[in-house]
């Protein structure tokens, strides 16, 4: 019985202990503050989120070197034109938002233009869907576009774009800032690459960073739209190589 007593008690000191500290530390906090500055501390915490919220409004730069690259991509590709490849990024990125929201691979899987990022786009889907998420992309709007990057190795060549755009976001599983900011217009920039496989005889598929699925059943195809499905069969129609094809999109702020 007596252990258990100056058990309690020891724990009882401690606590007492603790408790003596924390006073003298919040005492001298006070004394050293002042009840104004107090004031002035709530203030800027105000402020913090002030500053958050107009950083979440302001228009964001596009990141790029389009008059350096631009030249640089037209010596090997003479019939390049950036700006088709801009209102590529616009059509494709409204495509995805459009899918995601809808949670709706549909259009994705007939569409020829993003044969390289259906499965991506599908795996999110199936994402949303299994967690039950649902997010939502309203007014959206673009800005400029700009070349971040140019690639040329092994066969295949890749530009990487900056592009800035805005709109209303809500996610409704997510508990951050951008939930807290769902009623103002968020201002973000998006990275995009797109791919040009000008020799297929240099590319080595094993090397390809990037699968193409099969429409029907969503197999990765071993050859780029050749002959049938090796799984379900479905005749794949030859897809032509000789075009920039969007490989992978990613916002930039978070
Ligand atoms: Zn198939």
């Amino acid at each position: 019985m007596s252990f258990v007593f100056s058990f309690l008690g020891a724990c009882l000191g401690i606590i007492a202990a603790i408790f003596i500290i924390i006073m003298i530390i919040f005492i001298k906090v006070r004394s050293m503050v002042g009840p104004v500055n107090f004031k002035e501390l709530i203030k800027a915490a105000k402020n913090v989120k002030n500053i958050e919220r107009q950083e979440y409004m302001r228009e964001k730069n596009v990141s790029g070197m389009t008059k350096v690259l631009e030249p640089a991509i037209l010596r090997d590709f003479n019939d390049f034109n950036k700006d088709f490849l801009f209102s590529k990024v616009e059509k494709n990125l409204l495509k995805i938002f459009n899918a995601i929201e809808e949670k709706n691979v549909e259009e994705i899987r007939k569409d020829n233009d993003l044969i390289y990022m259906y499965s991506t786009i599908r795996d999110k889907v199936q994402d949303l869907k299994n967690n039950n998420v649902n997010i939502k992309y309203d007014d959206v709007i673009f800005h400029r576009h700009a070349i971040k990057d140019y690639l040329k190795s092994a066969g295949k060549a890749t530009v990487t774009l900056s592009t800035t755009l805005e709109y209303y976001y809500s996610d409704d599983s997510d508990k951050s800032k951008n939930k807290k900011f769902s009623d103002l217009k968020r201002q973000t920039r998006y990275t995009t690459q797109f791919v040009y496989v000008y020799d297929e005889t240099k590319f080595k598929y094993n090397q390809m960073a990037h699968t193409i699925s099969c429409p029907n059943c969503g197999a990765p195809l071993g050859k780029l739209g050749e002959g049938n499905c090796q799984y379900c069969g479905t005749y794949i129609k030859p897809i032509n190589l000789k075009g920039w094809y969007m490989v992978s999109y990613s916002e930039d702020y978070k």
